[in-house]
C-alpha cells in the first residue's frame, strides 16, 4: 500500500475519534461547529474573509498601486521573465487566511482544505473560464519533504478542486527532482537559483497543447511557480499555464 494512502487513512480514523471526544470549534471565535460541517471555521468567520477585489495586474495578479498601471507591467512583472500566462491569488496572505494556512500546513489540520477549495471554486466562477482549463496540477514537494510532512498541501487542494470542477487532475507528472532549501529566508536572486532545474515532467506528452491550471498554497516571489511553468511550457509544451494560489 502506498505511504500517502496509509497516512490518509490514519488521519481519517483518528480525526473521527477526535471529533467525537472534542466536538469541532471555530478556530477563530471558538463557536461550536456542526459535525457535518467539516471546516473548522464557522460560517460567520468565513464570511469575513475578503477576496481580492481591487485592481490587480493582469499577468501576475499583484495589487496595483494605481489604476493607471493596468496596461503596463506592474512592479512585480517588470524585469522578470514570467512563463505562466496569468497568476491569481484569492486572498491576501494575512489574518484568518494566514492562520488557517499555517494550521493546515504545519499542524495537519487537513479539514481546512475544503475551505480553501471553496474559496478557489468561488474565485474561478467569477474570474476564470472553467471551460478553458484542461488539466489541473499542483506544485510538487520533494519526496523527502513529502515523507516528513506526510502530505502535499497543494496536491490535496488541487485534487479536490479538480473533482469539483470535473476536470482531469494530474498528480504524478510534475515532480521535484532537486531538494531545495526553504524559500522563506532567501532573497529573490537566491530563490531563483534555488529552484532552477528543480522540476521535471515524467510524462511530457500529457501536457502537450493543454491549458494547465497550476495550484499552490501561497504566491510569494513566484519563483517556484515560474520554474514549474517554465518546465510545463518548455518540456511539456503546454499551451497555457494559469497559476492559482490561496493567497499572496
Ligand atoms: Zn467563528
Ligand atoms: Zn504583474
Amino acid at each position: 500500500m502506498r505511504y500517502d494512502l496509509v497516512v490518509k487513512w490514519i488521519d481519517k480514523i483518528s480525526s473521527c475519534f477526535f471529533d467525537l471526544i472534542y466536538p469541532p470549534c471555530c478556530f477563530v471565535c471558538q463557536r461550536r461547529i456542526p459535525l457535518a460541517d467539516k471546516i473548522p471555521l464557522c460560517l460567520e468567520c468565513r464570511s469575513t474573509v475578503e477576496q481580492y477585489s481591487t485592481a490587480l495586474c493582469l499577468k501576475c495578479g499583484s495589487v496595483l498601486r494605481q489604476d493607471g498601471e493596468k496596461n503596463k507591467p506592474c512592479d512585480f512583472c517588470r524585469n522578470r521573465i514570467l512563463y505562466f500566462d496569468q497568476a491569481f491569488s484569492v486572498c491576501e496572505y494575512s489574518g484568518i487566511i494566514k492562520d488557517a494556512v499555517h494550521l493546515f500546513k504545519y499542524q495537519r489540520r487537513l479539514k481546512f482544505s475544503k475551505f480553501f477549495v471553496e474559496l478557489m471554486h468561488q474565485f474561478i466562477r467569477v474570474h476564470l473560464n472553467k471551460n478553458e482549463i484542461e488539466l489541473v496540477m499542483a506544485v510538487p514537494l520533494h519526496i523527502t519533504k513529502l515523507r516528513q510532512r506526510g502530505f502535499n498541501q497543494s496536491e490535496i487542494i488541487a485534487r479536490i478542486l479538480s473533482e469539483q470542477l470535473n476536470l482531469k487532475y494530474s498528480g504524478h507528472n510534475l515532480c521535484r527532482k532537486k531538494r531545495t532549501k526553504s524559500q522563506v529566508d532567501l532573497a529573490r536572486a537566491e530563490r531563483l537559483k534555488n529552484v532552477s532545474g528543480a522540476f521535471t515532467l515524467r510524462d511530457p506528452d500529457q501536457t502537450r497543447q493543454k491549458s494547465v491550471l497550476l495550484i499552490d498554497d501561497i504566491f510569494t516571489t513566484g519563483a517556484t511557480l515560474n520554474e514549474c511553468a517554465y518546465v510545463l511550457k518548455r518540456d511539456g509544451l503546454a499551451s497555457k499555464v494559469t497559476v492559482l494560489t490561496i493567497a499572496r
